[in-house]
């Protein structure tokens, strides 16, 4: 099985498809008709490329980590996403749908977002090329994350409060595909992760796929071989994580490790671990597994970091689940704090709460001294500081 792209229908194994509304059928058969062709041609990768080494300080470093090598006696080496531009992963994808929407003429952007780390990297990308730019946002999440929507409104971005469900972000999900439906001509939707209808999973994972490129490189360079023993991502719809995989799922001697939300644990009612939870469903667009009641009501998930507190999984990432090609861990809310704390106490690097998750692995599966494990710091911990505040003196 090839598990990096999908079939024409946008079909990884089960997963995926494109279930959307008849109203907006035209714009994602324009895309599923062009985003390959109008991606790879010379000018936009000379323009993406670009824009990816001198905006946003690509390529990232892949950084041996001596310490928390030492500590768990195997190879460990960070990739360093966190030194972005907006201080995220995020960003590669923003930039690149963005340039993408210009090529299709699109004027007009919309966007969601959960803690507001893709509604800035969006906001940026709109602002650089002087794109309207509208972000919808759970009203619950604008108060919890007001210092994102402080950045985004500064960008010239519109912060649009979604108001219905939990007022979180699969609701602001819901906003933008309504907002699409009402302006399909002049309007393009960056989502912000490997999710959605067909062809925005293997887009966004197509953007993100630097990650493991760049990876190939730098491992080589540093130990004269491009193939890990292991890659570890966090995962939440799973952009970085399918950027970490990309250039290895069908590398079999790389095993591949997803990390996902437990929240206060899998059984407690209150977790996001998608894999151990979900079942069959179609949610935003994509056929994949979702957390849903028997009759098909989306269950809310819970998570400590905003980042990955959503009830599916990108298409992607449910068929290297179901073809065990990927092994899933679910990584619970105290565990991923105390990984935070111990690589900001051990190597001096304050990591983002999602990126802690993938982190955590290392206390959850044993590794060989020789062993090489790359491991994908998606973001910085900045953000998240009110939370590790609260656990300082823990
Ligand atoms: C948004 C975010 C994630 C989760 O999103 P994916 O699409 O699963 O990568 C992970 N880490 C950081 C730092 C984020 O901002």
């Amino acid at each position: 099985m090839n598990y990096q792209n999908p079939d024409k229908n946008g079909y990884y194994g089960e997963f995926g498809g494109a279930f959307v509304a008849e109203m907006l059928y035209p714009n994602i058969k324009e895309l599923q008709d062009n985003y390959l062709e109008i991606i790879y041609s010379d000018e936009f990768q000379r323009e993406f490329k670009d824009l990816l080494k001198n905006y946003v300080g690509r390529e990232t470093p892949l950084y041996f980590a001596p310490n928390l090598s030492e500590q768990y006696n195997t190879k460990i080496y960070l990739k360093r996403e966190d030194l972005n531009h907006t201080g995220a992963h995020k960003i590669n994808n923003a930039l690149g749908q963005a340039l993408l929407a210009k090529k299709l003429g699109k004027k007009r952007i919309i966007a969601e977002t959960g803690a507001g780390q893709h509604g800035v990297a969006t906001a940026t990308a709109c602002a650089l090329m002087g794109l309207e730019c509208i972000v919808y946002m759970g009203e619950v999440d604008m108060k919890r994350q007001a210092p994102n929507v402080a950045r985004m409104e500064m960008l010239g971005a519109k912060v649009v409060p979604a108001t219905s469900g939990s007022k979180t972000l699969k609701d602001a999900v819901n906003e933008a595909l309504r907002d699409w439906i009402n302006n399909p001509t002049t309007t393009h939707y960056i989502i912000g992760s490997s999710v959605g209808p067909h062809p925005f999973p293997d887009m966004v994972a197509r953007f993100q796929s630097v990650i493991s490129e760049e990876i190939k490189t730098q491992l080589k360079e540093q130990t004269g071989r491009e193939n890990p023993d292991y890659v570890i991502a966090c995962v939440g719809g799973g952009s970085n994580a399918a950027g970490t995989f990309y250039h290895f799922v069908n590398t079999p001697e790389v095993k591949i490790i997803a990390a996902e939300a437990g929240g206060l644990g899998i059984n407690s009612g209150k977790s996001a671990a998608t894999t151990a939870l979900g079942t069959l469903g179609v949610l935003h667009g994509s056929q994949s597994l979702v957390m849903q009641t028997k009759d098909g009501q989306v269950i809310e998930p819970h998570s400590i970091s905003a980042g990955l507190d959503y009830p599916g999984i990108g298409p992607m990432h449910a068929n290297l689940y179901a073809q065990k090609r990927a092994e899933f861990m679910s990584v619970d809310d105290e565990d991923a704090v105390k990984s935070a704390f111990n690589l900001t106490k051990i190597e001096g690097i304050i990591p983002a709460l999602e990126s802690a998750h993938a982190l955590s692995v290392l206390d959850k599966k044993k590794f060989n001294e020789n062993d090489i494990v790359v491991i994908c710091l998606s973001g910085r911990g900045d953000k998240d500081m009110e939370t590790y505040l609260k656990h300082l003196n823990d």
